[in-house]
């Protein structure tokens, strides 16, 4: 196949050059026999070059792109067609240019879904989700979907009391986690526990409020196992680690990319290899 007909993918945020979507997605490239057919990079863009990287999609052909921190919610403003679930989350990680037509989707909650059906049936159980932000839509989408009773907790009230008005369910302080140690699932949606922020190291749970009966997942996964995950482990709690989610999310994303059923053992050992050597 000559280069000019190489299908270009790409991830896009701020920052994105640490990201491991261009390992899995290559990955499932290799594995499928298409790297001759599929391309996948990181490309750092940030909030005020959004604008001209969108043009840049149609003028160069670009034909797949993963969108990251900060773009997820911003992008939709230059769509040319939203998936009803992502304009019900309210945010869009996947883009695809169907000759020229840019469609967004959101696999972030598939992220969300696929781990948790693993270890239980959320249906009618109570959850907390804490953070109010692009990966809590996600997780409050997903919870709902699967029935759950959630409460949302965050830094900023309002923020929180939004999100809750959103999806029709309850929020609280971050202060106030008394009632968290009643939840069965116990998720972190925000940023706090993040390599390299000032919150690395940091729970966003205290310890006291985590049990042998409940599930916890963080989508933090930077470093492998966060603070949170550290001490769920120790209160005896089933964990799921923000790779989980980064994995079910890219394997539905390859889909939308290729058409084709993600590698998935493949691309989860990419992954795991790289973390394993680093
Ligand atoms: P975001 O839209 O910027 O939201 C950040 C959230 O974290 C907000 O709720 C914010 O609260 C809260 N927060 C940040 N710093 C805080 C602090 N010091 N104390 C208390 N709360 C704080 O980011 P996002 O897209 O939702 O991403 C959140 C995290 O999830 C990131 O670490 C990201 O890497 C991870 N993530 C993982 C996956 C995956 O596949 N595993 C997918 C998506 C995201 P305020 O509202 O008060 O600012």
């Amino acid at each position: 196949m000559s280069q000019t007909m190489i299908k270009k993918c790409l991830i896009i945020g701020y920052p994105v050059a640490h990201s491991f979507s261009p390992l899995i997605h290559q990955a499932g490239y290799k594995s499928l026999n298409i790297e001759d057919q599929y391309s996948y990079e990181a490309l750092e863009v940030i909030t005020d070059d959004l604008a001209n990287f969108v043009d840049r999609i149609k003028k160069q052909h670009f034909h797949g792109i993963s969108i990251t921190i900060p773009h997820k919610e911003t992008i939709m403003n230059y769509l040319d067609e939203i998936d009803p679930v992502a304009e019900e989350i309210g945010a869009v990680n996947t883009v695809l240019n169907k000759d020229g037509k840019l469609c967004g989707y959101n696999t972030d909650y598939i992220g969300v879904i696929k781990p948790l059906k693993k270890l239980i049936d959320p249906k009618a159980k109570k959850a907390a989700v804490i953070g109010a932000g692009g990966a809590a839509k996600a997780f409050v989408y997903a919870l709902k979907e699967l029935g759950a009773d959630v409460t949302i907790y965050n830094r900023t009230p309002s923020t929180a009391a939004a999100l809750a008005k959103q999806f029709k369910c309850s929020y609280s302080t971050l202060e106030n986690q008394t009632n968290i140690k009643q939840c069965a699932i116990v998720c972190n949606a925000s940023s706090i526990g993040l390599a390299g922020s000032k919150t690395e190291g940091v729970s966003p749970v205290d310890q006291k409020y985590l049990t042998s009966h409940q599930i916890v997942f963080d989508a933090v996964y930077r470093p492998l196992k966060t603070e949170l995950i550290k001490n769920a482990e120790s209160a005896g709690a089933k964990i799921i680690l923000g790779v989980e989610m980064l994995l079910y999310q890219a394997f539905a994303q390859f889909k939308y990319f290729t058409g084709q059923d993600a590698p998935e053992a493949v691309m989860r050992k990419s992954l795991t290899d790289f973390l394993n050597a680093n």
